[in-house]
């Protein structure tokens, strides 16, 4: 990837501290247990009180940042309500545990928060079979294979439990938060649902992880819809952006705040033409052996070493531009004598 995000900040708040970014609209980070190790969260003047967006996820350590901040930003303001752009663990990881302290509602696409809260239940039990057979098929095997069995409904483990009931927010739906009014702008492919926010007014976009300055955003194919073409969506949903103004401050759930929103669109577009490139190139290299597994096509994607952590959203990854392939009609898969997936040329 060749852009370079022209970065609005020099520097980003300290743990427990916010700066304002616009007009009524501060800009908190959070701490998080993996190797990208922060969240950004928002926060929306809203009349007397504060609109949040997204939560951090649940540690003592984002709670206490939290207590900070409730002393020092809020100063005995209230929280109004509180917005969560989609499912996954640092950002919808404290929504209860907000929503129930400041007896506020969650904000939240209808979608995210039923994944969300099917999630929270699952048990290795009920979803360990499922995903077995998927990483099996994936081309996982030994410690790999083990390691699927470890992972298994830990979801509920990182976040407090999520309201039982919602407000549902949904593409194009337009609401006031204090003097300004916000559009709900929905990406695909990274999460299902994932709502972006966006205020003309102010010409801030809160992108959540949509749209990233630095990395490219997780789009990966998981266990729950193992036929999925997520690239597909993410690539088609980004084109939802392409009109909103060139100079618009873009705000990411990691790294900094940025502009250069349309050079981006266009930057990670041809990141994913690269990839799979690569990954058409990885399965033609083994066609002579019955094809490529998502296994062999994660090795070629993927030089880095990984953690546990990060293989799995490699490998995802790697079956999201598979599938991808597919629905392009540039590779086509079969499934060997073991039941594992193989993917190979067109031309083969
Ligand atoms: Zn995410």
């Amino acid at each position: 990837m060749s852009f370079q995000p022209d970065y609005a900040f020099d520097g980003e708040p300290p743990l427990g501290e916010t700066w304002e970014v616009a007009p009524g609209v501060r800009w908190l980070r959070m701490p998080l247990p993996f190797k990208l190790d922060h969240i950004n969260l928002w926060m929306l003047e809203d009349g007397d009180g504060w609109t949040l967006v997204d939560t951090g996820i649940n540690t003592e350590e984002t709670r206490d940042a939290w207590d900070r901040v409730f002393e020092t930003t809020l100063a005995g303001k209230p929280v109004t309500r509180i917005i969560v752009t989609h499912f996954h663990p640092d950002h919808v990881g404290l929504a209860g545990w907000l929503a129930a302290r400041f007896k506020v509602p969650l904000w939240m696409p209808y979608t995210e928060w039923a994944t969300g809260r099917m999630l929270s239940f699952e048990t290795r039990e009920s979803a360990g079979p499922v995903s077995h057979a998927f990483y099996k098929a994936a081309g996982f095997s030994g410690e790999r294979l083990d390691q699927v069995e470890r992972r298994v409904g830990r979801y509920g483990g990182n976040i407090s439990a999520i309201p039982a009931a919602i407000r549902r927010i949904a593409h194009g739906d337009e609401f006031a938060v204090g003097a300004h009014s916000w559009r709900v702008i929905e990406g695909n492919g990274h999460s299902p649902e994932h709502a972006c926010l966006y205020c003309a007014d102010l010409g801030v976009l809160i992108s959540g992880d949509q749209i990233l300055p630095k990395i490219s955003p997780n789009v990966s194919v998981w266990p729950q819809e193992p036929e999925a073409d997520p690239l597909a969506r993410f690539l088609d949903s980004l084109k939802r952006f392409k009109d909103l103004p060139a100079d618009t401050l873009v705000l990411p759930s990691h790294n900094w705040p940025f502009r250069g929103l349309l050079e981006r669109l266009d930057d990670l577009a041809a990141h994913h033409v690269e990839r799979l490139d690569a990954a058409q190139a990885a399965c033609a290299a083994r066609d002579g052996d019955g094809g490529a597994t998502a296994v062999d096509v994660l090795e070629h994607l993927f030089k880095r070493e990984m953690d546990t952590h990060q293989m799995f959203f490699a490998i995802g990854e790697s079956l999201a531009h598979l599938h991808h392939l597919m629905t392009l009609g540039r590779v086509r898969r079969v499934i060997d004598a073991a039941g594992v997936h193989r993917f190979q040329t067109a031309a083969v």
